[in-house]
């Protein structure tokens, strides 16, 4: 990725077209129609009027085209497929218009008095300081413009010192102008492209940093999916789809802590199955896993308050935390879950105490004091489950709160 961009050349050309036209045209037409007006008026006693009127006709036809054809040019956005042509053709009108001033000046010259001469000089240098100060966006523009409308001029009165008394202090004076408007005009001039080139470049980098925000984004969220699963995946029992020993370890601590801060009870039972060591020696272990299965699912049906958890402790083991719940209330999961199991029916001929599947329950409910641990929960539960086994199995069993 290319963080410190800079404008291509044909863009920068581009924008300068663009840039001319847009402000270059309705000033620089403008100006000119009023010069042609301005010198209608001033030669109105001098000059043939038919001529005159003729010449002026003529000039305001061609700006009227000039300015046609830069509002074509940016309408149709020639400046971007066609950039040399249009550039050409602008610096021919641009080479027109100057020439048109001065040959007017230089024929006028021969027919009219000093003072209305010099009048004229001092209007073409306005209209020429207009039309060059709003078109020093392309220097060849506004150079040409200057050395075919006041250069000529300079010259002329050079040439022809001795016709008029100041003549050679106007062509010196000419000449100064030219070179004061070359140079302000070019220090303008480099000063805009480089202000162009800049908005370009910071445009261009604040795109590109939209762009790489935005990924970075992306790829954050992608990090945190990606993170969210792999916990999900170190908390969940691949066979059951329910959570492991690691996720009953954290709820409960969790669980005991919410309790103690306010003083409730929670309550856990845990389930083993019985005889499935035999199970697994009659049906294979793809079946004891099957079973396992339905198992996880009959738990979650027999839980249904929000909160509860059911995991798989291990082996055959399953364990329900239920917070909140009392001795009693855990005893009625437990006989729900009792009921779901011996519902289901699932064969097990090899069991001594039925022939279909059945589970033995332990519950532990404790109030927490601020030194109980998740395994202090689970050795009691583990006791009522053992006491349950030593009752035949298939039987539920009530730690005693001692
Ligand atoms: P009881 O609990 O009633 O005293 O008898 P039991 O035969 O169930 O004894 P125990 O709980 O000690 O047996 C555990 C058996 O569970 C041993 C093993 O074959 C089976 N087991 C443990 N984990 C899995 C498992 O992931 N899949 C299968 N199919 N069997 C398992
Ligand atoms: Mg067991
Ligand atoms: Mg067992």
């Amino acid at each position: 990725m290319i963080y410190q961009k800079h404008i291509p050349q044909e863009e920068l050309f581009a924008a300068q077209l663009e840039l001319l036209m847009q402000h270059g045209r309705v000033a620089t037409i403008s100006s000119n129609m009023v010069g042609v007006l301005a010198v209608v008026l001033l030669f109105w006693t001098f000059a043939d009027i038919p001529y005159l009127l003729l010449w002026s006709a003529g000039v305001l036809i061609m700006l009227l085209a000039r300015s046609l054809y830069m509002s074509n040019a940016l309408v149709e956005r020639s400046y971007l497929s066609k950039p040399r042509r249009v550039y050409w053709n602008l610096i021919i009108g641009s080479a027109v218009t100057g020439l048109v001033w001065s040959s007017a000046y230089i024929f006028a010259a021969q027919y009219v008095p000093p003072t209305l001469q010099y009048v004229f000089i001092l209007l073409i240098v306005i209209i020429t300081a207009i039309s060059v100060g709003v078109t020093v966006i392309i220097r060849e523009f506004f150079i040409v413009y200057l050395f075919t409308a006041l250069w000529p001029i300079a010259w002329y009165c050079l040439v022809n010192y001795w016709e008029q008394p100041y003549n050679m202090l106007l062509g010196l004076l000419l000449l100064a102008v030219c070179a004061l408007f070359v140079v302000v005009c070019n220090w303008i001039y480099m000063s805009f492209r480089n202000m162009i080139s800049l908005n370009w470049e910071r445009e261009a980098m604040s795109r590109e940093l939209g762009d790489l925000t935005g990924s970075l984004r992306d790829r954050n969220r992608q990090l945190q999916d990606a993170r969210r699963q792999l916990t999900d995946l170190a908390n969940v029992d691949e066979l059951t789809g329910l959570g492991n020993r690691r996720l009953v370890n954290k709820v409960l601590q969790e669980e005991i802590n919410r309790a103690r801060r306010a003083g409730t009870e929670v309550s856990v039972i845990l389930i083993d199955v019985d005889y499935f060591k035999n199970y697994n020696d009659t049906y294979g272990h793809p079946a004891g896993d099957a079973v396992l299965q339905q198992l996880a699912d009959l738990m979650q049906r027999a839980t249904s308050r929000a909160g509860e958890v059911v995991a798989r402790y291990g082996g055959e083991e399953f364990i329900l935390i239920l917070p909140g719940a009392n001795r009693y209330s855990a005893k009625r999961t437990a006989d729900r879950l009792k009921e779901l199991v011996l519902e289901e029916r699932i064969t097990h001929e090899a069991s001594s105490v039925a022939d279909i599947i059945t589970v033995s329950q332990g519950i532990a409910t404790v109030v927490p004091d601020s030194e109980m641990q998740p395994s202090d929960v689970i050795d009691l539960a583990d006791a009522a489950l053992y006491s349950a086994k030593d009752a035949g199995r298939n039987a539920i069993a009530v730690a005693s709160p001692d």
